[in-house]
C-alpha cells in the first residue's frame, strides 16, 4: 500500500533544487529542503506518538513550517486540524474537546494560556510561532530527514476542517485523500497549471481555499509559490509582477482596485486571477477588466466539498456566475425531494469524489445533509442559466420568508447595489409582528458618499414587488465578514433582531 497523497504532493520534491516557496524578504526554500524539514517534522511527531488516524490540531501563523506540517500529517497517516488564529481559547476549547487530537500547536505567546486546556483534553502541546520557531522545530531539529510514509488509502482521512459557522455551530468536515486528490488534479488541469507556474499565495492555510486549492495545486504540478502570510496590498503589487497566477477572495480584488497602481503592465505576466469563497460582485469583475485586460475566472466550492463548479479557462468566464461543475462532480438543483427545472431556484446538491466523509462525530447531521444517493446538499440556492452557467443566488438560512412569500437577498442586493452612491448591501429577514419576517437593508456608502436609508429605499421603489422591498434599511460603514471575506448575516440578524419588534 502507498500513501497517494503523499506520493502525489510531497514525494515529487526529493532532490528537486529550485525554489518551491518564495517568501516576503525574498529567501527561497527548494522543493527538497522543504521535503526534509516535513521529514524532521514527522518524525519528531511520531516520537510523541502520533500515528495514523491521530488528530494534530494547530492554531499557528502561516510559515513553511506550518505548511510542512501539513505535509507531516499525511506523511503519518495522520489528520491535519487547522484553526483560525482569530479563534477565541473558548472556540479552542470546544474544537479540541471535539476532535481530541494527540497533539495542539499554539503560538508561544499563548502557550500558557492554552496549556492546561490542552492537557485537560489530553493534547500535547508544541509551539510554533510566525517565525517558524518553537518547541515543534526545537524537537524537529536534531531529527532524520528522511521519513517513511505511513501507508494509506484514498478513504483515510487526511484532514478535519471545521466550518466557518456564518450559520450556526462549527462542524468538523472529514475530508480524504481521495476528496483532496481528486479535487486538486481536477482544478490543476482544468486551470492549466504547470511547472513553470508562480502562484502568488496570500491566502490563509487553515482553510479550504488556501490550504488545498492553491497550495494542493502547486504542489500537485511541481510549480512554485510566493509565500505571504497574509494579503497586504503594497506587498502582492510589490511581488504580482513575478507572479503567473493568483487566487484571492473578492475583498483582495477589491483592495487592488482602489490601488491605482494597479493596471495591465503590472499584471502582464499573469496569465490567471481566481476567486471564490465569497461572491464576486459582477462590478468588480468589470471593473478589474477594464483596468488590467484580465478577466477573474470564478469558481465555487465549500469546506464539505472542495471545489464544485468552475468558470472555463478558454471560454467565456461570465461575470456573476460560478461556471460549470468540475470533471467528475455531478450537480442538481432541487426543491424538497424533485429537481427543477432549468432556470428555475433550487439548493445545489453535488456528487463526486470531492465530497467529503461526513461530519465527525455527527452522524445524525451527516445523514440529513447528505443524502442516501451520495448528493450533498450544500444549503446554497443557485439557477442555472440557459448555458448551463450556474449563479448563486444565496445560502437557504437566508432565505427570507416574509407573510408567507420568498424573498431572495441577492434579488435585493443587486438592485440596491445599482443605487448610485452605494458600494454594498445586505439583506436579512428581521422578526416582524404581523409578517413574521420583514425584509430589511444594512447599506455600506461608497467612500466619501453621504446616503440617507430613505433615500436608497426610495432608489430601488418601483423595481420591485412591494413584499420584496425592504421594510427598512440602515446605512453604515461597513459589514460584519469573517476572515475569508464572507458576510456575517447572523451578526447583521443580531444587530438588529429588534427593529420590528412590539
Ligand atoms: P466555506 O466552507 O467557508 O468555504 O464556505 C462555503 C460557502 O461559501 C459556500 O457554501 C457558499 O455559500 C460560499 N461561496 C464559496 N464560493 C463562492 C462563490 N464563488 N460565490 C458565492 N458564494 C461562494
Amino acid at each position: 500500500m502507498t500513501n497517494p497523497l503523499h506520493d502525489a504532493l510531497f514525494a515529487p520534491l526529493s532532490g528537486r533544487h529550485s525554489p518551491l516557496l518564495i517568501l516576503q524578504d525574498g529567501t527561497t526554500l527548494t522543493g527538497d529542503t522543504f521535503l526534509r524539514l516535513i521529514g524532521r517534522q514527522a518524525h519528531a511527531l511520531h516520537g510523541m506518538g502520533v500515528g495514523k488516524g491521530d488528530r494534530i490540531a494547530a492554531q499557528v501563523a502561516k510559515t513553511p513550517e506550518a505548511l510542512a506540517l501539513y505535509g507531516a500529517a499525511v506523511a503519518l497517516g495522520a489528520v491535519f486540524l487547522p484553526l483560525n488564529p482569530a479563534y477565541t481559547p473558548g472556540e479552542v476549547a470546544h474544537f479540541l474537546g471535539d476532535a481530541t487530537p494527540r497533539v495542539f500547536l499554539c503560538d508561544p505567546a499563548r502557550q500558557a494560556s492554552l496549556a492546561p486546556m490542552a492537557a485537560r483534553h489530553g493534547a500535547a502541546l508544541l509551539t510554533l510561532d510566525a517565525k517558524g520557531g518553537g518547541t515543534l522545530t526545537d524537537a524537529a531539529a536534531a531529527q532524520p530527514d528522511g521519513f517513511d510514509p505511513a501507508p494509506c488509502g484514498p478513504d483515510d482521512l487526511a484532514a478535519l476542517l471545521y466550518t466557518s459557522g456564518t450559520t450556526g455551530r462549527s462542524k468538523g468536515a472529514m475530508l480524504t485523500q481521495r476528496n483532496l486528490l481528486s479535487n486538486a488534479q481536477a482544478l490543476a488541469q482544468l486551470w492549466r497549471f504547470t511547472a513553470d507556474d508562480v502562484l502568488l499565495h496570500a491566502l490563509p492555510i487553515f482553510h479550504t481555499h488556501g490550504l488545498f486549492v492553491a497550495s494542493n495545486v502547486s504542489l500537485l504540478t511541481g510549480g512554485a509559490m510566493i509565500f505571504l502570510p497574509g494579503f497586504d496590498a503594497d506587498t502582492v503589487l510589490h511581488l504580482l509582477p513575478q507572479a503567473t497566477a493568483m487566487m484571492g477572495v473578492p475583498t483582495f480584488y477589491t483592495r487592488l482596485l482602489s490601488d491605482p497602481r494597479l493596471d495591465r503592465d503590472l499584471v502582464a505576466h499573469v496569465r490567471l486571477f481566481v476567486s471564490g469563497s465569497a461572491p464576486l460582485l459582477a462590478e468588480t469583475h468589470q471593473a478589474f477588466e477594464a483596468r488590467t485586460g484580465q478577466r477573474i475566472l470564478e469558481r465555487y466550492g465549500m469546506t464539505e466539498t472542495n471545489m464544485n463548479t468552475s468558470n472555463p479557462y478558454d471560454g467565456e468566464r461570465r461575470a456573476g456566475t460560478v461556471g460549470f461543475p468540475l470533471p467528475g462532480v455531478e450537480l442538481r438543483l432541487t426543491q424538497g425531494d424533485t429537481e427543477v427545472a432549468t432556470g428555475h431556484i433550487g439548493q445545489i446538491e453535488v456528487r463526486g469524489p470531492n465530497v467529503f466523509a461526513g461530519y465527525w462525530k455527527m452522524p445524525e447531521k451527516t445523514a440529513e445533509e447528505l443524502r442516501p444517493d451520495g448528493f450533498f446538499q450544500t444549503g446554497d440556492l443557485g439557477r442555472l442559466d440557459a448555458d448551463g452557467y450556474l449563479k448563486i443566488v444565496g445560502r437557504m438560512k437566508d432565505l427570507i420568508i416574509s407573510g408567507g412569500f420568498n424573498v431572495y437577498p441577492k434579488e435585493v442586493e443587486m438592485l440596491l447595489d445599482a443605487v448610485p452612491g452605494v458600494q454594498e448591501s445586505a439583506v436579512i429577514g428581521l422578526p416582524h409582528p404581523d409578517f413574521g419576517e420583514a425584509v430589511f437593508a444594512v447599506v455600506v456608502p461608497k467612500a466619501g458618499v453621504r446616503l440617507e436609508a430613505a433615500q436608497v429605499l426610495s432608489g430601488i421603489g418601483g423595481r420591485l414587488a412591494r413584499f420584496k422591498q425592504p421594510k427598512a434599511a440602515v446605512v453604515v460603514a461597513e459589514l460584519p465578514r469573517n476572515a475569508m471575506g464572507k458576510v456575517q448575516k447572523n451578526v447583521l440578524r443580531q444587530t438588529y433582531a429588534g427593529w420590528f419588534a412590539g
